[in-house]
């Protein structure tokens, strides 16, 4: 596999086409802005002293503060975060909140650590990008392998070492640190919504449809939680160590209730606190992506389909939870079969949408009920949803080259506003 980032800025060339944006402004997104390395001892329960390698990339903030996740993978590296920076840029400017796009990233199992060990390590990650970080600079929040109290550790970090208590630097809080109502179902809400937008436009009966959901973290249950509850059978599920697969669907609120608390993902049935293994077949991540299914929803890691396994895919809308699932060259392949790709800077920018949210209530001080984070939450991804698949119409093209043509003109306004070469040529 080449580089991500190089991959993920083709999907550029292809949009740029389409878009209102000037030469020299697709040139700046070429670079990420800024891009920060740092090392991280961290004191071991052992008492040994490990270093492990942290990464800070500030892609574009043309349209407000840097924003995006922090994520603790063993197979992190500069490469990829420089490419999901690149996709948070696009990824605000397509549901139109007011940040640019960054991505951080530490090179680490977190599952081989102890909660102290995690915890040491998340506060000495904050105290190496301290001086990078900040409301309104570059604003974190959590992404795979990291979550609420993870940030909010880091919150209080950032705050020890400013001396000012300061919510606003990061997303993704524990509700009692400043975190917003509805934050931590929003990626998987989000990705819903345009499943219902979707159901909207194309007619179909929620029972008819069979549903694969590849990862089964915070996008992945809850989005398979809702299809569950609106009558969707989802047939298909697995977790970094494989799935499971029942013809008839399965009961995911209890398949959700087993994973969470023993970490596995097992076939279940549970009636209260009592639940009994059922029978389902085993399968491969690869054969879930394979599976005769309606809608194919990957919710794991980038580069799942490729060239390769492409023509082997045969549902007939995709909707990409994770970032980056597909790459460049998979894409034409999943068009010439007629799938609708519902692309990640659409899909799964719920997450985002809700961040801006809480960090709109820490900068008023005044917070908001669950039902008007949902409310307002709804409105952005049905505008946005929309706005795209007409856009996608309108001018023949992908969804995926759609939401870009979507992000680049606002990124294009933007810049625009500033003046570009266009604008300081005609004056002279
Ligand atoms: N990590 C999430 C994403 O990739 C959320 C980012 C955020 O809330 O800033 O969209």
């Amino acid at each position: 596999m080449g580089s991500i980032f190089d991959d993920a800025l083709r999907r550029l060339d292809v949009a740029a086409e389409h878009a209102d944006i000037d030469a020299e402004a697709l040139e700046r997104l070429r670079h990420p802005k800024a891009m920060l390395q740092v090392s991280i001892p961290v004191r071991m329960d052992d008492g040994s002293l490990q270093v492990f390698e942290g990464y800070r990339v500030r892609h574009d903030d043309t349209r407000g503060p840097a924003k995006g996740g922090i994520r603790y993978h063993p197979n992190v590296d500069l490469d990829e975060i420089k490419a999901l920076a690149f996709w948070m840029t696009c990824k605000c400017a397509v549901v139109g909140i007011p940040f640019g796009g960054a991505k951080g990233g530490v090179v680490v199992d977190p599952k081989k650590m102890s909660r102290l060990e995690l915890e040491r390590l998340s506060r000495g990650f904050i105290q190496a990008i301290a001086d990078f970080i900040g409301p309104d600079t570059d604003i974190p929040a959590p992404d795979v392998y990291t979550n609420a109290r993870i940030m909010g550790w880091m919150m209080e970090e950032y705050s020890k070492i400013t001396r000012r208590h300061t919510p606003a630097v990061i997303t993704g809080k524990p509700i009692p640190l400043g975190g917003s109502l509805g934050r931590d179902t929003a990626t998987g809400r989000g990705a819903y919504h345009c499943v219902q937008e979707l159901e909207k436009r194309r007619g179909w009966k929620p029972t008819n449809m069979r549903v694969a959901v590849q990862g089964f973290g915070n996008g992945g249950q809850v989005v398979a939680q809702h299809l569950h509850a609106a009558g969707y059978k989802v047939v298909a599920v697995s977790d970094s160590k494989g799935g499971i697969y029942k013809a008839e669907g399965f009961d995911i609120p209890s398949l959700i209730h087993v994973k969470n608390e023993t970490r596995n993902l097992e076939a279940v049935y549970c009636d209260g606190s009592l639940c009994e293994a059922v029978k389902a077949d085993q399968l491969t991540n690869e054969e879930l992506l394979e599976l005769d299914v309606d809608i194919l929803i990957p919710a794991a890691l980038e580069n799942q389909i490729t060239a390769e396994n492409a023509k082997r895919v045969r549902a007939s809308v995709i909707i990409e939870v994770a970032n980056g699932p597909t790459t460049s060259e998979a894409e034409p392949i999943l068009e010439e079969h007629g799938s609708l790709v519902v692309p990640d800077i659409l899909a799964n920018a719920g997450g985002v949408t809700v961040s801006y949210f809480e960090w709109v209530q820490n900068r008023q001080g005044l917070y908001w009920t669950l039902e008007e984070v949902q409310q307002r939450l709804k409105e952005v991804m049905q505008r946005e949803f929309n706005a795209v698949y007409n856009l996608m119409e309108e001018k023949q093209i992908g969804m995926r080259s759609a939401a870009y043509v979507h992000a680049l003109n606002r990124i294009g306004a933007a810049l625009e506003a500033r003046g570009t070469q266009r604008y300081f040529q005609d004056n002279t």
